[in-house]
């Protein structure tokens, strides 16, 4: 028998809706595991910035509750599922992982974490990310660093390294990343998940703590495809309080589920599989390839010609959005403020933003604010908008003749911590694949197609259309029914 923290989201779901096991139980056994697993400074997972062991057993109770009084339970009641730390949680601190909001409680819920709430899921913790999200390892991190379960001398990916390395040490069966360049995907692909960032306006983005936003989404994390569509099915849906969030109906997603993916047209971009791609990688992807058109699937190779500059137009507009969103960071109204006398409000201003926020941050602020500026506007950010334009454009030409692109997540398989400290170009280069569907607010999922001489998970990206996200789904499904990557298990 295996442990309980081995079981999949669907298992447990049915586990207790049956009465095999109590939701409590269940709650019981992840919190035991991130104990042995998580807060060891020398050697743990360290995926969590809170446990919140008292929330996660009274929700698990209300789910045990509502069982004993015989009503139907949802299809993941009593699921223990971790949040990144940029989702706020009424009373329980939403850090971002940055010393300004260290101490910050939030007073409401993210519409997310209200739906996890009404469908009966456990929030066992807050987890790590770089601080605001603004980074590809978790090394940005204002509080600590996140090491990845399949090896921990390696980054988890970022920056919702935290959610996934929770999922892929076994401390939570399901989590909720942010997604605004990459930082679901790239995760995903470091540490064997699945993962998917969802078409912008799916998923109301009501109560996240907001980086770019024309860019973030969040999305889930899980170990298996199943899990995945059931947790997006949660948490999409239409949100009069996101105004950029699409009231149209949610699919049931796990209907799409079907195994059947004959006929279906898939791209292959060959800007995606250029220089800087790892040969096993590239070998892995090939293959999955292979396997896709065995299941049927019409492959062709397809041309997005505006790749090249997704990096380039990314870092003007992700840092022109942030610059203008963390300026409310300013002592007053949110977390932090230094102790001492101030000789007015810019003296304190500057203090505050000074002391609270990490190098990244402050670089991200200072080119924002820069190609936001009267004099460069048009040469920067007015450019990066149409160079967007174009990005989108491919998309389309490419989508009116297939239903989904495939690529690799992450050219290469998870790098060490402390690698690319000193290299910012390499570590933006691991959001190659990435960027472009942020750009173009379509979707595109993760999944895991093989591991490297090294032991390490490699990632296949999937992408379709805005609105799309059933075809991915069906197409991850069918690849993951006759492969056995998903089952593996980090060793810890
Ligand atoms: N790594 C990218 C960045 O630092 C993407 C981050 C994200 O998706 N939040 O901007």
């Amino acid at each position: 028998m295996s442990e309980l923290y081995e079981l999949t989201a669907s298992e447990i779901a049915t586990s207790i809706a049956s009465g095999t096991v109590s939701a409590r139980e269940v709650a019981d056994a992840h919190l035991r595991r991130i104990e042995a697993t998580d807060p060891d400074e020398a050697t743990g997972v360290r995926a969590y910035i809170t446990v919140t062991a008292d929330v996660a057993r009274a929700a698990a109770d209300r789910v045990d509750e509502a069982r004993r009084r015989g009503e139907t339970l949802s299809l993941l009641a009593g699921v223990p599922v971790a949040l990144k730390d940029n989702l706020c949680t009424e009373g329980v601190p939403t850090t971002c992982a940055s010393k300004i909001l260290a101490q910050w409680k939030p007073p409401y819920d993210a519409a997310v974490v209200e739906k996890l709430n009404a469908a009966g899921l456990v929030p066992v913790g807050k987890t790590n990310l770089d601080e605001f999200a603004m980074g590809s390892s978790t090394e940005n991190s204002g509080l600590f660093v996140t090491r990845n379960p399949w090896n921990r001398t390696k980054v988890p990916g970022g920056s919702s390294g935290g959610s996934a390395a929770a999922v892929a040490s076994l401390s939570a069966p399901l989590s909720l990343g942010s997604d605004t360049g990459g930082s679901i995907r790239q995760p995903a692909s470091y540490c064997g998940l699945v993962g998917i960032k969802p078409t912008y306006g799916r998923v109301s983005r009501y109560g996240l703590v907001a980086f770019g936003s024309s860019l973030d989404q969040i999305g889930p994390f899980a170990r298996n495809v199943t899990d995945a569509a059931l947790l997006l099915s949660v948490i999409a849906g239409g949100d009069g309080r996101d105004s950029t969030c699409v009231p149209l109906p949610v699919p049931d997603y796990r209907a799409a589920l079907t195994g059947d993916i004959a006929g279906l047209r898939i791209g292959v971009p060959r800007e995606y599989f250029g220089a800087g791609l790892d040969s096993q990688v590239r070998a892995s992807v090939m293959a999955a390839i292979g396997i896709l058109r065995g299941l049927g699937a019409v492959v062709d190779e397809v041309s997005l010609p505006s790749t090249d500059y997704a990096l380039a137009a990314y870092y003007i507009v992700a840092p022109a959005e942030a610059s203008s969103n963390l300026a409310r960071y300013d002592g007053v109204r949110f977390g932090f403020r230094p102790e001492g006398k101030f000789a007015g409000h810019e003296e304190m201003f500057l203090a505050t933003r000074s002391q609270g926020f990490g190098a990244e941050v402050k670089q991200r602020i200072m080119v924002g604010t820069y190609a936001l500026s009267a004099g460069y506007y048009d040469a920067y950010y007015a450019k990066a908008q149409k160079v967007r334009t174009l990005i989108a454009r491919d998309f389309e030409r490419v989508f009116a003749d297939f239903d989904a692109i495939v690529t690799p997540t992450v050219p290469t398989t998870a790098f060490g911590i402390g690698e690319k400290s000193d290299d910012p170009l390499a570590m933006k280069l691991s959001d190659i694949c990435t960027i472009p569907a942020n750009m173009a607010g379509i979707p595109a999922l993760s999944q895991c197609c093989g591991f490297d001489a090294n032991g390490l998970p490699i990632g296949l990206q999937l992408m379709g259309p805005a609105f799309g996200e059933e075809t991915l789904l069906k197409i991850a499904h069918a690849y993951e029914s006759v492969t056995d990557w998903h089952t593996r298990k980090a060793q810890l």
